[in-house]
């Protein structure tokens, strides 16, 4: 079994009725591009940027920046989804001096962050752009939660962009600029959203610890935390739904991606792209390659019918 899930490698993520998405691989660093390309991933859908920032004692610096990007650039033949500085909530910087918080996840954390320190935020534009010479790199911001968000922060790119242009600095014109998904006001005004971005990106993780109010650290009430929950199943359609009106595509990045007992639901409701760790890829894969997009059409939209998570996870867990 491991060696035909081997042997899936090269082959594309395509139903038998031949609907094809796309499976690429959630990476922190670099290095973690060989595990995403022996796992068969097509391209990156997520690159945590935040982990640069991490584990030393003054921020990165733009060339540093430009390096690790261009770097995994080069090396993906396919997209590579940069995600900007998303720190804060669970995840420290010292040399910032990040105010202590009641409810950090509620808090002083990614693109709020970069809103603010506006330095910060051009030093990471610039290098993510710099390196979208050398690959197809796309931007993708984190924790949008309100169209001004996205807007500043458009504005701030296209600064940083005139910037490069005068001083005659190459980088994709064409490059996409997308948005995660992950605050459930988001998701409810993702077609307002959708008008004013390239793509979205689903990050399941936090929006399930946002939508079922529910801390994704804590123990005591992690059966509060439910993928399954109906909730998530109606807002991850209306997500696909929006960005679809309006010509764009959409994926996900969150854990919810590579659970396979979600694959059909995920490609019934036409989710065109599918990121995780690599090592989940190939099983993912598999799954798509035996079944038709009718049939994940079908599991779908019995699967809205439930009431529970609990109704919804046993349906998805053996859904023939
Ligand atoms: C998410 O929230 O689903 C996500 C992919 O981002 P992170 O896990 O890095 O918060
Ligand atoms: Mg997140």
């Amino acid at each position: 079994r491991k060696k035909r899930l081997a042997q899936l490698k090269e082959l594309p993520g395509k139903t038998e009725d031949g609907h094809q998405v796309e499976l690429v691989a959630n990476i922190g660093t670099p290095k973690d591009v060989k595990g995403a390309l022996d796992n068969g991933a097509e391209g990156i859908g997520l690159y945590r940027s935040e982990f640069l920032y991490m584990d030393r004692d003054s921020l990165p610096t733009e060339e540093e920046q430009f390096e690790s990007y261009k770097e995994v650039a080069e090396k993906m033949e396919g997209p590579v989804v940069i995600r900007t500085l998303d720190i804060g909530g669970d995840k420290e910087l010292s040399y910032l001096d990040l105010p202590e918080e009641m409810n950090p996840f509620l808090g002083y954390r990614a693109i709020r962050i970069c809103l603010d320190q506006v330095d910060i935020f051009k030093t990471q534009l610039r290098a993510i752009l710099r390196a979208s010479a050398y690959g197809q790199v796309k931007i993708m911001y984190p924790m949008i939660s309100a169209l001004e968000q996205l807007r500043a922060a458009n504005e701030i790119l296209e600064e940083v962009k005139d910037d490069l242009r005068s001083e005659n600095v190459e980088f994709d014109e064409n490059l996409e600029v997308g948005m995660m998904i992950e605050v459930p006001a988001a998701a409810m005004i993702a077609d307002i959203l959708a008008k004013e971005t390239d793509f979205f990106s689903i990050g399941t993780n936090d929006l399930i610890q946002y939508t079922t109010a529910t801390d994704r650290m804590n123990e005591n009430i992690s059966h509060l935390y439910q993928p399954f929950h109906p909730a998530l199943l109606r807002l991850i359609k209306r997500v696909v739904e929006a960005a679809h009106a309006e010509g764009n595509w959409a994926g996900m990045c969150g854990e919810m991606a590579g659970d396979k007992r979600l694959t059909p639901y995920l490609l019934g409701i036409g989710l065109d792209e599918f990121s995780m760790s690599g090592i989940s890829i190939p099983e993912v894969k598999d799954n798509i390659r035996n079944m038709t997009l009718e049939e994940a059409k079908e599991i779908a939209k019995k699967a809205l019918t439930f009431s529970t998570a609990k109704e919804v996870e046993d349906y998805l867990s053996d859904p023939k």
